[in-house]
C-alpha cells in the first residue's frame, strides 16, 4: 500500500508534522523515525519526533536524538505539538494501544495520519497509507518513501546510519526469514550513499556493561527453562535480577534468542518482570505463528516470528499460563 501522490500534494504546503513510533522504541522504532525526521525537515516541514517512553543509551548516538521529545516526561509539550499538527506520522506500528499514554490524545486530534509499518493487521486506518507486511523493517519502507519522493540525493549520511540501524536489527543482522534479496539491495544502496556498517552495528551491539555480561552468564544459568517435549525454552526474569545487575532499560533485549539458539527449539520466550506489569517477548522458527499466540492469549502481536504481549497476573502466574497455554498449542512432534 503507497499513497506517494496523495502524501506527496498534502506536502506542497508547508505543514506541522509530529512523528511517532511504539513504546519501549527499539532501533526500528527510532531509526525509521529519525530518518523520516530529517528527510520532511529538509522539505521544508515543522517535524517534531515525539516517543512514548525512553528508550536505551546504545540509540543515543542517533543524529537528531537530541531533539526528541519523550510523552511520558513531557506531557504539555507533547500535547501542545500534538494539538497543533497537520500530519501525525505513526510508524513501526499499526495499533494505537501501542503507544500508551499517547493513544488517548493521538486518537482525539484533528491531524491527518500516516501510517509506515510492517507488522500484519494493522487497526489504524490512515489517511497516507505507507504499510507493508513483506517489509524487513519499517526502516526499509522510509527508505523507499524517500527515493519515490525525491531520489537518492535526498538521503544524507545521518539517515543512511538510521536506517541502517533499524535494518540490520530487525532481520537480526540479516537472519531472520524476512532478509531479501531487496533487503540486501537496499542495504548495498545505503553503504554506498554512506553508511558505516562497522560503526553502526558497533554502537548498537558493542555497548555491554560489565553489569550486563555479569546478569547474561546469570540468566544463562539460572533463568533458562526448557520444555523439550514442547521444543520451547524461555527466561522467566524478575525484578531481584535488575536490582542485582543494575540492569537499564534494554539490557534484556536480543537475550530469548539465545533460548532459541538451542538445537531442536521452535518457540522461545522471554517473560519479563516490569514495574507494574509483565512483559513477554515470544520467537519461533518455521510455523508456529507467535503474533497469534501473542494477540489471542497476552493482548499483544508482532510478526509470525517475533512477537510481544503484556500479563496483569503475578509473574508465577503468568508463567503457569504461558505454559499450560504453549503446551495446549503446539504440535508436539520431533523433527525427523
Ligand atoms: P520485542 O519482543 O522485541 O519487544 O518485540 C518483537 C515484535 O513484537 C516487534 O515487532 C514488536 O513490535 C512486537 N510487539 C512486542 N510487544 C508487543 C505488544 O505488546 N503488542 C503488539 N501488538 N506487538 C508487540
Ligand atoms: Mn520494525
Amino acid at each position: 500500500m503507497k499513497d506517494t501522490a496523495v502524501l506527496k500534494n498534502f506536502l506542497s504546503d508547508s505543514r506541522k508534522i509530529v512523528i511517532t513510533t511504539h513504546a519501549n522504541p527499539d532501533a526500528d522504532a527510532l531509526g525509521s523515525s529519525l530518518g523520516l525526521f530529517h528527510f520532511l525537515k529538509s522539505l521544508g516541514h515543522e517535524v517534531h519526533v515525539i516517543v512514548p517512553n525512553s528508550y536505551p543509551d546504545f540509540l543515543e548516538w542517533m543524529a537528531g536524538n537530541d531533539t526528541v521529545t519523550i510523552y511520558e516526561e513531557d506531557r504539555v509539550k507533547s500535547d501542545e505539538l500534538l494539538d497543533a499538527a497537520d500530519l501525525l506520522f505513526c510508524l513501526d506500528f499499526s495499533g494505537f494501544n501501542r503507544i500508551k499514554l499517547m493513544k488517548e490524545k493521538a486518537e482525539s486530534i484533528q491531524a491527518k495520519i500516516g501510517l509506515i509499518d510492517h507488522h500484519l493487521n494493522p487497526e489504524i486506518k490512515p489517511d497516507f497509507n505507507f504499510w507493508n507486511d513483506t517489509a524487513a523493517a519499517t526502516a526499509e519502507l522510509v527508505y523507499d518513501l524517500i527515493l519515490d519522493f525525491s531520489g537518492a540525493d535526498a538521503i544524507t549520511v545521518d539517515i543512511t546510519e538510521s536506517l541502517y540501524a533499524g535494518i540490520m536489527t530487525d532481520t537480526g543482522s540479516f537472519k531472520h526469514s524476512s532478509t531479501s534479496s531487496k533487503i540486501h539491495r537496499t542495504v548495498a544502496e545505503l553503504i554506498d550513499l554512506g553508511a558505516d556498517v562497522t560503526i553502526v552495528s558497533g554502537l548498537i551491539y558493542d555497548t555491554n556493561s560489565v553489569d550486563r555480561l555479569r546478569f547474561l552468564g546469570h540468566a544463562l544459568a539460572e533463568k533458562l527453562r526448557v520444555i523439550e517435549n514442547a521444543r520451547v525454552a524461555y527466561f522467566v526474569i524478575d525484578e531481584g535480577d535488575f536490582e542485582n545487575f543494575r540492569l537499564k532499560q534494554g539490557d534484556t533485549e536480543g537475550l530469548v534468542n539465545y533460548a532459541l539458539s538451542i538445537k531442536g527449539i521452535v518457540v522461545a520466550a522471554i517473560i519479563i518482570q516490569k514495574e507494574n506489569e509483565i512483559k513477554l517477548s515470544f520467537r519461533s522458527i518455521d510455523d508456529f505463528a507467535v503474533n497469534k499466540f501473542a494477540e489471542e492469549y497476552f493482548g499483544g502481536g508482532g510478526h509470525k516470528n517475533a512477537s510481544g504481549g503484556m500479563s496483569e497476573l503475578s509473574l508465577s502466574e503468568t508463567e503457569e499460563k504461558f505454559k499450560t497455554l504453549i503446551d495446549q498449542n503446539i504440535l508436539k512432534t520431533k523433527p525427523e
